[in-house]
């Protein structure tokens, strides 16, 4: 007899991952997340972080997060609605509504919080959700939490978008478009002043996933918005604070309705707690150097520019990516984590990125070029990328 607690469903699914050369053992990470890492015992550059401006390391932040700590402890002692809001979140929110031009913004623990807090706060039965199809796993879960009826549209096709809101707007009462700003996978960016027209002419709410967009696209790093000039025109902008601003947490932009709203209704706020306040220190501290100068923002899209450059000379395939996440496509799931393994031993750790999170066939390595890396370290990537790419048989 069979017994349930060894979990011989799980193992058999586990073998079979290995089967398919997709299992993984992740990295230990011995240094901070920089463009130079010692990973399991090994000294290499690292492509792999979304650390775009070089804020997780940064000394500026260090000195926020501690004095934040000193000022505040090391936790927020509960959640929100039983403690109330610290002051140095109260002073995050306000700063974040000042960098996005927006009216407020509502600060969770986490991007993925966010998504999966505000998209169910917002919708109801008897809504729509309308979700390009790669839109990141976050707001499918935050679909999925919704008891909105949902429809999904081929990726940034704006006919296929068109299509379901014509339907939509006979049948439903809201509808709330939802796309990423910047596709992760791909790097490509949405194609808002289409969507946000047509938003308009439906009636439609919009809502931009700008994880990738922020601290990266628009004036300072401000995002998607920011960059195709449509403030007031996008009801939500969310946004991370752990990939460019380089700590943790994610947060909702837009009006103060919303705000108010999602103070009573956002269940990861209103049932979990607070981030901590090194963590809100240390990103105050991010976004005033923002504010600050283009510093970091420009150095990230001249190493991203030059980087790519390199590589598509080179004859690999970029795929079609507009801002600095830099997809090699490998093709087949096993050869991509094989040219991803052969790049680590030559001294460049880059994930390999394959089914489920990408679609079957098109496993790629995604490159993250950092306003960090040196020109140097970017040459021994290419380098290392060359030589892996013609023992592999990867160049076009
Ligand atoms: N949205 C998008 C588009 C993302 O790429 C990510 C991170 N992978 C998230 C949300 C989640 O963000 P976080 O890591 O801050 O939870």
């Amino acid at each position: 007899m069979s017994n349930v607690h060894e979990l011989t469903f799980l193992k058999e699914k586990i073998e079979e991952l290995k089967e398919q050369g997709v299992y993984r053992k992740l990295p230990v990470l011995e240094t901070p997340s920089q463009s130079e890492v010692i990973l399991d015992g090994k000294k290499v550059i690292n492509l792999s972080s979304n650390n775009y401006l070089g804020f997780a390391n940064h000394p500026r932040l260090k000195q926020a997060s501690i004095k934040a700590i000193e000022d505040y402890g090391v936790g927020a002692g509960a959640v929100r609605t039983i403690i109330g809001n610290y002051k140095l979140l109260e002073d995050l929110e306000t700063i974040l509504a000042e960098f996005k031009r927006e009216e407020a913004a509502f600060v969770y623990q986490s991007g993925f919080n966010c998504n999966a807090g505000t998209i169910q706060a917002i919708t109801e039965a008897g809504d729509i959700i309308i979700s390009d199809e790669l839109n990141h796993a976050s707001i499918i879960d935050g679909s999925r939490l919704s008891k909105a009826n949902k429809g999904i549209y081929k990726h940034s096709d704006m006919d296929s978008l068109e299509a379901i809101l014509k339907e939509s707007r006979k049948k439903y009462k809201n509808i709330l478009i939802i796309t990423d700003g910047v596709f992760s996978m791909d790097g490509d960016i949405a194609k808002l002043p289409e969507i946000v027209e047509l938003a308009e002419k439906y009636e439609a709410m919009t809502y931009v996933d700008d994880a990738h967009g922020s601290g990266v696209l628009g004036e300072s790093g401000r995002g998607t918005v920011d960059h195709f000039g449509l403030h007031g025109r996008v009801d939500f902008s969310i946004g991370t604070l752990s990939k460019a601003i380089g700590v943790v947490g994610g947060y909702v932009a837009g009006s103060k309705t919303m705000y108010e709203w999602l103070n009573h209704r956002a269940r990861p706020v209103l049932f979990s707690t607070s981030l901590p306040p090194a963590a809100t220190g240390a990103i105050i501290e991010a976004i005033t150097m923002l504010m600050e100068s283009t510093e970091y923002t420009d150095r990230l899209w001249d190493n991203a520019k030059y980087f790519k450059e390199k590589l598509g000379k080179l004859g690999f395939n970029t795929g079609h990516s507009e801002t600095p996440i830099t997809p090699v496509i490998i093709g087949e799931e096993s050869k991509t984590m094989e040219f991803s393994r052969k790049l680590f031993d030559n001294g460049v750790f880059v994930s390999g990125i394959v089914f489920p999170t990408v679609p079957k066939g098109t496993g790629r390595v995604r490159c993250m070029v950092t306003a960090e890396h040196t020109k140097d370290q970017l040459d021994e990537a290419v380098k290392a990328f060359e030589k892996v790419g013609r023992e592999m048989n990867i160049l076009e």
